[in-house]
């Protein structure tokens, strides 16, 4: 087949020669040894649910507090049968005593893995690269690599573990190795499944697609004499959901434009008369019938593809891996249909439907680094993921059947995502992550959120960090004491309660109470006074009385939020609450809806009436879109702020602005300075 290898081709060989960036040493002080440094207080195991039929029958593939260990569960598990390629670096020791000393300091993020292999590294052949020893292919002998890492070391790092971020120790006849696995290739051709279609079955002739021209390239174009390939190819990107999904949409539209796509542009392309070539509906799950605004979405490319047209057809995220090849027997016209696990994977997963097949990728996988660069909606802020998954379960929430189990990145891919995006003159960075004081809890050895904070705010040229979500479970104080210690950290924390009843809490299973929500707003407004605090709620959660929503009401009363994001609960597949049978009436979801709502604005009023008079700095982010002579930017609250200026000018710049208009969900005042 022309493309076979083509992409794994492209992608591997971008990977595997991506320029090695060692970082600078980046010494912080740890604040504890324990990992999570809150504590959960013992009256949450006292709660008794008084909610009523709250059995439990649907199936997780695993409950909160058991153990989740991706290592088990993707790219084909222990048998690794699904691994095309690991790649490792390595600092060389003499003993075992030093080696031991410098994986305490790797620990704490102390220490840069990069940086100490240059600095302390008895490997001659690897030091100056920050320790980088490469991919190593898991279906060859790698003997190239006996001088550096001999194969018994290998063979003893494979056996451990296959999971970015993990290091293990391990010897040989040249000394001691820690050993950091810094990514993992599988192979998604063996983790999809491929259908061939009936157009293009054996004995017919290939199907030749527009993608298959553009992706081919030359080959293709050379081998198939009197083809006219079109080359101006265009793409568009449709996003549901979360800043998740945006993120996975930035990244996924990097690889089309580094495989020849551009944007479909709405209003040149259309004045033309053209149609985007390709389409990608990154899906949400979360709430309503999302399936449904599927195959609304894609009606009219369908349609399309029925009356003949060359059009590539691809649903990605939630509902993708929710729904998997039930999608396709719905909408035969669908191309490609992949889990937010293979949006790093996009390229390589348009091999199969460049030759004409309808794939299907939403097996558990290893989330590999991308080795193109996303194409960032913003110049001036970035979305940075820093752990997928969740391994909570909370008993109306889809996310985790969704996402997978958590993984986190390593510190080092992180610490270079965002120096290289300060490089390119971003100023802000939000860390993304659904439970992100979950934090490195599934590497070798556990790392803490707090401790990736203080390394990435302290990356020289960054302006703003900003992280969300924080699941109160988890929340450390830790985390409270960070952002109070790093300049760089805003002023803002998401950290959602979902309810203010404790027996709902127990019914939603969230492992946390309302006492424990206020201990953690009490840390925070004593260390940072001035800090924003912003949740999600919601109402009408199976069994919720009126009381208890009462109850949601003055917890709100109590915080004053900044902002709250509101929901009616939603019914989901698969998750247990969406089965009891005490279902809220939707028409009392949406009173207590609206009831909430204007509380919450009221309470948004009341926050940001506090900023009348007060100069503030705000990073400017774009133009205000009602009035071009004006520019929006944000506090480090996350406050919405206007003001008169030319955007030309002041977009990333940091300006100190005099506020005196304090409305429900914006500021606005005289630019006094920019900095
Ligand atoms: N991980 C975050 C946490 O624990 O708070 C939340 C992530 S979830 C993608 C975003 C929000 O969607 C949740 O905070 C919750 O308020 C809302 N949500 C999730 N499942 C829902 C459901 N079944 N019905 C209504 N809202 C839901
Ligand atoms: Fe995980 Fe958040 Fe969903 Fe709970 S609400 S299961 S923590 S994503």
């Amino acid at each position: 087949m022309i493309l076979k290898g083509v992409f794994v081709g492209i992608f591997m060989a971008a990977a595997m020669t991506s320029a090695f960036a060692p970082q600078k040493a980046l010494i912080m002080p740890r604040t504890t040894d324990s990992y999570f440094e809150g504590t959960v207080p013992t009256s949450l195991h006292m709660v008794t649910g008084t909610t009523k039929n709250t059995k439990n029958t649907s199936t997780y593939p695993t409950q909160r507090g058991s153990e989740v260990d991706p290592r088990k569960i993707v790219a084909g598990g222990t048998g690794k049968d699904n691994l095309i390629a690991i790649r490792l670096k390595h600092i060389l020791f003499a003993s075992e005593e030093l080696a031991n000393q410098s994986l305490s300091s790797l620990r704490s993020a102390q220490m840069n893995f990069d940086e100490l292999a240059m600095q302390i590294s008895n490997c001659a052949e690897t030091r100056e690269e920050g320790g980088e020893i490469g991919w190593v292919n898991m279906k060859q002998d790698n003997q190239h690599l006996d001088l550096i890492l001999p194969e018994t070391a290998r063979s003893e790092v494979l056996a451990t573990s296959i999971k970015p971020g993990d290091i293990v120790l391990t010897s040989s006849e040249r000394g001691y190795h820690l050993v950091q696995i810094t990514d993992v290739m599988v192979d998604v051709r063996k983790m999809s499944y491929v259908k061939t279609r009936k157009s293009y079955q054996e004995g017919q002739e290939e199907t030749e697609t527009q993608l298959k021209g553009i992706l081919g390239g030359a080959l293709a174009a050379s081998e198939q004499e009197g083809v006219d390939f079109k080359v101006d190819l265009t793409y568009k990107v449709e996003t549901m959901g979360c800043q998740m999904n945006i993120a996975d949409s930035e990244r996924m539209e990097g690889q089309l434009q580094s495989l020849g796509l551009r944007p479909y542009d709405d209003e040149t392309d259309k004045a033309k008369g053209k149609k985007p070539d390709m389409v990608v509906l990154n899906t949400c799950s979360i709430r309503d019938h999302a399936e449904q605004k599927v195959y609304s979405y894609i009606g009219p490319y369908a349609k399309r593809k029925r009356e003949g047209e060359d059009v590539t057809i691809i649903v990605a995220g939630c509902v993708a891996q929710q729904e998997g090849a039930a999608l396709l027997r719905r909408a035969p016209e669908v191309d490609l249909v992949m889990g937010p696990q293979f949006a790093n994977r996009l390229g390589d997963l348009l091999e199969d439907v460049a030759n004409g097949n309808q794939v299907v990728a939403t097996e558990a996988s290893h989330i590999m680094e991308d080795s193109t660069k996303p194409r960032r909606q913003s110049t001036v802020a970035a979305w940075v993921n820093v752990i997928y998954g969740c391994n909570e379960r909370c008993t109306y929430c889809i996310v985790p059947t969704t996402r997978g189990v958590e993984q986190s990145r390593p510190v080092e891919s992180i610490v270079q995502e965002v120096t290289e995006l300060v490089a390119q003159g971003y100023k802000e960075v939000t860390l993304l992550g659904q439970n992100i004081d979950a934090y490195g809890r599934d590497m070798i050895p556990k790392r803490k959120f707090s401790d990736l904070l203080r390394t990435v705010g302290s990356i020289p040229g960054l302006k703003r960090l900003r992280f969300v979500t924080s699941h109160p479970r988890y929340m450390s104080m830790g985390v409270v004491d960070a952002v109070a210690e790093t300049p760089t950290a805003c002023l803002n924390f998401h950290i959602p309660p979902q309810s203010g009843s404790n027996e709902i809490l127990e019914a939603m299973g969230r492992g946390h109470t309302r006492e424990r929500f206020l201990q953690i707003v009490d840390r925070i407004r004593q260390k940072i006074p001035d800090a924003a605090i912003t949740a999600d709620m919601i109402v009408g959660f199976p069994g919720e009385t009126e009381e208890q929503f009462q109850d949601t009401l003055k917890l709100m009363e109590e915080v004053k939020f900044d902002s709250v994001n509101t929901a009616a609960y939603s019914p989901r597949p698969n998750t247990p609450a969406a089965e009891w049978e005490n279902q809220v009436p939707d028409e009392v979801k949406q009173d207590r809806l609206q009831r909430i709502n204007r509380l919450n604005l009221l309470h948004a009023a009341e926050r940001r009436a506090r900023m009348m008079g007060r100069e503030v700095e705000v990073l400017i982010e774009e133009r205000n879109v009602k009035v071009p002579t004006q520019v929006m930017g944000r506090t480090t609250h996350g406050y919405i702020v206007y003001c008169d200026g030319d955007i030309d000018e002041l977009r990333g710049k940091l300006a100190n602005v005099k506020i005196d208009v304090c409305q429900t969900y914006y500021l606005a005042g005289t630019m006094t300075e920019v900095i």
